[in-house]
Parts: C-alpha cells; structure tokens; sequence
C-alpha cells in the first residue's frame, strides 16, 4: 500500500498409521480428496487425525483410525481439503472504502477496531496465516495477541509493526503541509538510523522487517519508479534484521530499487511492478521471493474515485497495472520464487482469494498459484507449522466443494475453514462451528 496521512497521524503427508486407536480430545477429519501441494496429487478418502492443534498422523480409508469416545468427528464427504491458506501481504487495519482525506473524520483507535471485523472475514476466505506488512500504532501487535488468546477470530499473524522508509518517501507520512506537519516516528535516513529502526520495532513486537525502498502508489509526492532507500542503507537493515532472527520485506515497484534490495539481502520483493530482466536474473540468483499483488488494480479503478482516493494516486495505479502483470508473467516463466500476496486492505478484506484467477492468467497453472499461498508462503515465513498437509505442522486447512487445481476460482468461496483443528467455519453444516 499506502502509507496515507494517517500512517502517522492517527496514530509428511500418510504417515501409515494402520488402525491406531485414536486419544481423547482428538480431531478426525476426513474428506473425498485431499491436495499433497509438495507433489500435486491429489489423495483418495484422506483422514487428518489432529491432536493439540497439530497434525499427527494422516492415513486413507475409513479404517485408517478408530476414533475414541471423545474424538470430534469432522466428516466433509464430497469435499477436497488443501492447506488453509496464506497471504503474505495485507494490512488489516486498512479500509479501502476510506480513500484520500476521507478517513480523517475518524480517531485513532478506529482504525484499531476494523481489525477485527477485517481478521473475521480473512479467516472466514479460508486465509489461516496472514503477513501485515506495516500498521499503524501497532494495531496488528495488538491484534495477533488477541487472537492468540482467543479474543478475536482471525488468522495467525505475522506482525510487521510499522513499514519504515526515507524522510518524504512511501512510508512517511506524506499527506499534509510543512504547517500541519507529520511525519512517522520511524524514518530511517542512515544505514545507523536503520538498524536502529529494526531494534526498536522488534523490541515491541516486530516479527518482520518492512521498508519502502520506493515510492508508491497510496503516498502523495511519490513515484513508483523512485528509489528511496540506498543499498547501504536496505544492507544495514537486513544485516541488522538477521542478526536478529527477523526477514526483510522490502516495498519496491522501481527496477533499480527492486535491484538493490535483492542486493542487500532483502527477503520478498513486494509489488515488484517494474522489475526488468537483470532484476529477475538476480531475484533468481539471491533466491528472493517476489511477493506481487496483481488483482487489486481492479478494486481500485472501479472504486477509488467513490472512495475519495485522489486522482494522483489512481494515475500511478492505472500506470504501474498492467507491467506488474506482464512482470508477474515474465518472473513466473524465467522460475523467479514467487509467493502468494496481495495487499488486502487496498481492496476489502475476505476478497483476498480473487488474486488466484490472476496468477493463472498470467502464466501460473491453478497448483502453482496455490502453491504460492501455501508451500512456498510457508518455505518464506521460514515456517514448518503452516502451508502444508503434514504430520508435526498446525491443522489449519480449508475444504472446497470441486478440484481447486482444475477450477482455481472455487478458492474464492470455501466451505470449510479449521484453524488449529477448530471448524472455525463450516458453510455445509453452520451449527457445526465453533462462534
Ligand atoms: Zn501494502
């Protein structure tokens, strides 16, 4: 996104588990089909049997365990189960009906509250797992606290805290004059500056790095094609960052800001608009994740002006749309690693699935895009709990009505969602899931 005025103002899969008799307190889930997104094939008659939350044996066949007294039964016939899905790029505490200066009517802690309402309808898209690059006053630290305690319904969050950047640039707060000043409480202008950023973030509860390496679209007096951050500086930050045990994602739609943050270390590229071919060739070479969110465009055309978001900022979103896609396109086929991200927040939150449609027009077979927001957002997040189907992980997994790897659109509306082996969502049965 996006870093408005309020930036700152306002605030293994079958283990062959042969008739085990199943524990007390266990999940059974069993499906008509399961998707193996290591290999693309799909499983007959699949059993999860989950304990604690986490996956500990998956076999075939009713016969596969028997379950004890107190197992829950979660019978899903004619549904295929695939991982819950995951989204590397949103913000949660952003609202897209709220453009330009609209959102300045409200109070800081507003934008605190749509956290929740936005964490419900992201897991009830089947997104169990989602990565907020960039919040303001920590509402995304916040939030995850209170759904990891059980106070909110939402997806697990990788917290980013605030996305920093350059005095004047995308993650500043560019929207009012030297008279009414603002500005983040983050700006970094030194490589020093920089790793000081980092510490302070992570102190209060940072668990990714994000930064403007350019201009954006959603900032005023910013272009997408200018780079902001120095590769000294970007190379402080990820130095600093893994010191620390923390990835970098860097915002960069410019090729030569694309380049340097490759160069520096940066984890996923997100946007990557005008990557050109020596950005891909080095994306390729550092194993960087390109993280491109090539749905939104179309929320905003159709909706910005309605929402109050300025002209300036639609003019630099028609111009950026249609390269990242053929961008998207050229990355895919050279065998860039790609991840699956979108920006919600930009567009309404619970839409997130609509970028898989996308993914495969640009050149992307249905596996592979769900493969971006499962196997390969986990092998990103550094993550063996999530993305994947498999003993020892979490069981967060959603269920579909049909082959999601022949009819990618089929995502966009999912019948089941089980977080942590809790039907969170259960569209076949309603009573069936937990409020
Ligand atoms: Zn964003």
């Amino acid at each position: 996104m996006k870093y408005t005025y309020r930036s700152t103002l306002f605030a293994a899969l079958v283990a062959t588990a042969v008739c085990a008799p199943a524990l007390a307190g266990e999940v059974l889930v069993s499906a008509a089909k399961l998707l193996d997104v290591r290999s693309g094939k799909m499983i007959n008659d699949p059993q999860v049997l989950i304990r604690d939350g986490r996956i500990v044996a998956i076999g075939q066949g009713a016969a596969a365990f028997t379950p004890g007294p107190s197992t829950t039964r979660v019978d899903l016939p004619g549904l295929t189960l695939l991982p819950g899905l995951i989204d590397m790029h949103v913000h949660l505490d952003s609202d897209p009906s709220y453009g330009g200066y609209t959102g300045l009517e409200y109070g800081d802690r507003f934008w605190s509250v749509l956290t929740v309402p936005h964490a419900g309808k992201t897991l009830d898209a089947g997104f169990t797992t989602v990565r907020n690059v960039g919040a303001d006053a920590w509402n995304d630290v916040g939030l995850r606290q209170a759904i990891s305690e059980g106070k909110v319904r939402g997806p697990r969050v990788v917290t980013a805290s605030y996305a920093f950047g350059a005095t004047g640039g995308h993650c500043d707060s560019t929207f009012f004059p030297p008279s009414m000043k603002q500005s983040s409480p983050y700006n970094a202008d030194s490589p020093e500056q920089g790793r000081k950023m980092v510490r302070e973030l992570r102190k209060y509860g940072a668990q990714v790095i994000k930064i403007c390496a350019t201009g954006g679209v959603f900032s005023r007096n910013t272009e997408p094609g200018q780079q902001q951050l120095s590769l000294a500086e970007m190379k402080a930050i990820a130095e600093e960052a893994h010191q620390w045990g923390l990835q970098v994602a860097a915002h960069a739609h410019g090729a030569s800001g694309i380049k340097d943050a490759i160069r520096a270390g940066v984890n996923t590229i997100e946007h990557a608009s005008l990557i050109d071919d020596e950005g891909i060739a080095l994306a390729k070479k550092y194993g960087a994740w390109l993280s491109m969110d090539i749905y939104n465009t179309e929320y905003t055309q159709a909706e910005g002006k309605k929402n109050g978001t300025l002209e300036d900022n639609l003019r630099k979103d028609r111009e950026v749309a249609d390269a990242q896609r053929e961008g998207f396109r050229r990355a895919h086929a050279a065998g860039v690693k790609m991840v699956y991200g979108t920006d919600a927040g930009v567009y309404p939150h619970g839409d997130n699935a609509r970028q898989f449609a996308w993914m495969v027009k640009y050149g992307m077979t249905p596996l592979q895009a769900i493969q971006a927001a499962t196997l390969n957002a986990s092998e990103a997040l550094a993550s063996k709990d999530v993305g994947v189907i498999e003993v020892g992980r979490f069981g967060d997994m959603v269920a579909v009505a049909g082959d999601p790897t022949r009819d990618v659109t089929l995502l966009e509306n999912v019948a089941v969602v089980i977080k942590n082996g809790d039907v969170v969502l259960n569209k076949v049965a309603p009573a069936a899931a937990k409020p």
